[in-house]
């Protein structure tokens, strides 16, 4: 390392800041110290690389939670309404079954079944 390299260097994250990718990696080439930081940096950037999997992994499954709750709502809204109408309509068919027709009372119908007045 000579002296000219160690006046200018101003450390390595000022030159990782300052310095553009050619002349960061000119410096990395002449200056020690930013040479051992930067390879720790670049393990350190490799773990990083290589958790991304796990911690994306673990994002998606938050997503398809998200997606999967939300669904289920949705689902749940579309299916309560035919639900509801199939209620009701359990309720017109209890109540068609257990009205007697006009026939049924006995009373004058015409050919239709519909009460029949004179
Ligand atoms: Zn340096």
């Amino acid at each position: 390392m000579n002296k000219e390299n160690q006046k200018t260097c101003n450390g390595y994250e000022a030159m990782f800041t300052f310095l553009n990718e050619d002349d960061f990696n000119e410096h990395l080439k002449v200056c020690e110290e930013c040479a051992k930081e930067h390879a720790r940096m670049q393990r350190v950037s490799e773990l990083i690389q290589e958790a991304k999997p796990y911690i994306k992994e673990k994002q998606k499954r938050r997503t398809i939670l998200k997606s999967a709750a939300a669904v289920f709502v949705v689902a749940f809204a579309t299916l309560s309404i035919p639900l509801c109408m199939t209620g009701v309509n359990m309720y017109d068919n209890m109540v068609a079954q257990n009205s007697l027709t006009a026939q049924e009372l006995g009373l004058p119908v015409d050919e239709y079944g519909f009460l029949y007045v004179e």
